[in-house]
């Protein structure tokens, strides 16, 4: 679609000229020779491992790009998995990669990579042969090229593949997304880089989850990491819309294994969603909102086998008013809380930092800290905190003398998350009044300061009982 915009509602000042050719509306200055092309949507379309999967996926991912010509730099994950119990290439890469380095055969690994992409490049009948590319990649294996240059010869040769099946160059991710000389990613250069190489062109593939250091040196994003590709790409070009294709129809209110067909979620702020995702909910790597979020640009997350599912929006900010009262609800397992109880806490100067240093000397993060008059608790993350038990207690007893400590395990916090929630009064005793229908004991309640979620601790065994019945009074109940 064109957005023809300023260029026909109005007549353009005589010093520019503006012509309609095959790249869409071009214009000039009177006095420059060049057109440039001007009131084009631009769409960064992002597609996932399962969307890229076998050459069938490869042809309705090809459709989906056609259907819209907006649809310009493409983003490819490698080959996912199939079906269930399939293998996805970058692990078998992975794997073909230790056994090169552990002096084991790894022949018919690589064998098997080669046959997963020959089953596209043949299922899409393309004039293409990877056999100089998979010596280059046996090479390197043996001469240490790495671990991160294993993984990222998934999203590489996908990137050959989709690029030549769609007749529009590719761009090797090496060149324009850019990590420092210790491997941290590093935002600026990137956007530089990618800005001017894609300047000039109008359409382009550029695999994803993978940079390179100054040395030239392959750096991956952590697993999952195409999403921050595809994130990156959309702010370098200003896109309008990032749109990232997946095997799901965006989010949806709960998690299905919980709620049977929860209602899908259509628009979500970006806020929200941060909220939703940490709680479990993930659809999109967690990174690849930090580059968007301040740029206006919008995500749709889309489902490659549904493509007329309109998925979720996830914007900055809407005046779009959410159809129930809360947006979703999140939840993980998982925690213990350890509670310090001490006479006149609330007296001592310096309490809680002196409590928190004790964690933060262990390396643990925390989630949640409710306090009472003489109580004071920290919500952690049980796997972690585990090991390093008595290092805490033995920390707390020295930092702050308490009366008591008190540690509880498998708790689960449960996230209701709502931008809605802020106008509407009695959402928190609903969903109170509702839990305690439902018999569920509330350990710790904490309504976050922008009245954006409230986070409920229960115990474990009363996880999935918690969320349906805080589901059934908000949306089974419509309200
Ligand atoms: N292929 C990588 C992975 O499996 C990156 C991605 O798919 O986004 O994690």
């Amino acid at each position: 679609m064109l957005i023809y915009g300023y260029a026909l509602s109005v007549m353009p000042p005589p010093a520019l000229q503006v012509r309609q050719s095959s790249k869409g509306i071009e214009i000039r200055a009177n006095q420059k020779n060049d057109w440039e092309i001007g009131f084009v949507m631009k769409k960064v379309v992002k597609f996932g491992g399962s969307s890229l999967a076998s050459s069938e996926q490869f042809r309705k991912v090809g459709d989906i790009i056609h259907a819209d010509e907006d649809r310009r730099y493409v983003v490819p994950s490698a080959p996912g998995k199939r079906f269930g119990g399939d293998v996805k290439v970058t692990d078998m890469l992975y794997d073909c990669y230790h056994q090169v380095q552990g002096g084991a055969r790894y022949d018919k690994t690589l064998k098997n990579i080669q046959a997963r992409y020959q089953e596209i490049i043949d299922g899409l009948e393309l004039d293409l042969s990877l056999e100089n590319e998979f010596q280059i990649i046996e090479k390197r294996f043996t001469e240490e090229a790495g671990e991160d240059y294993a993984a990222s010869r998934g999203e590489y040769l996908n990137g050959i593949v989709m690029a030549n099946y769609l007749g529009i160059p590719f761009v090797d991710a090496a060149e324009v997304i850019c990590f420092d000389e210790e491997g941290s990613f590093d935002p600026i250069a990137t956007d530089k880089k990618l800005g001017a190489r894609l300047r000039d062109e109008e359409r382009a593939v550029i695999p994803g989850f993978y940079g390179a250091r100054p040395d030239g040196s392959i750096q991956t994003f952590s697993r999952g990491g195409s999403d921050i590709t595809g994130s990156l790409v959309a702010k370098a070009v200003h896109a309008d819309l990032y749109e990232n294709w997946t095997d799901v129809s965006g989010f949806l209110m709960a998690d299905p294994h919980v709620i049977k067909d929860p209602v899908p979620i259509s628009t979500i702020t970006y806020r929200e969603m941060r909220e939703l995702s940490y709680m479990g909910a993930s659809v999109l790597h967690e990174d690849a909102v930090f580059p968007l979020r301040r740029e206006g640009i919008p995500i749709n997350v889309r489902n490659t086998n549904i493509p007329d599912d309109p998925g979720t929006m996830i914007v900055e900010g809407t005046c779009n008013k959410p159809k129930y009262t809360i947006t979703g609800i999140g939840g993980k397992k998982g925690f213990v809380s350890v509670t310090i109880e001490k006479a006149m806490m609330n007296a001592e100067v310096g309490f809680g930092r002196r409590v928190l240093q004790v964690f933060e000397d262990a390396g643990l993060t925390f989630e949640h800290i409710p306090s009472g008059i003489d109580t004071f608790s920290v919500f952690v993350n049980q796997h972690e905190f585990e090991p390093k038990e008595q290092q805490i207690i033995a920390g707390l007893h020295r930092a702050v003398r308490p009366d008591l400590i008190e540690l509880e395990s498998d708790l689960a916090l449960i996230a209701v998350v709502g931008r809605g929630m802020k106008r509407m009064r009695g959402t928190a005793g609903r969903i109170f009044s509702a839990l305690a229908h439902s018999h569920v004991n509330v350990k710790m309640i904490d309504q976050g300061s922008s009245e954006l979620n409230i986070i409920i601790g229960v115990e474990k065994r009363d996880f999935e009982t918690a969320i349906k019945a805080i589901y059934r009074i908000f949306v089974d109940a419509q309200i």
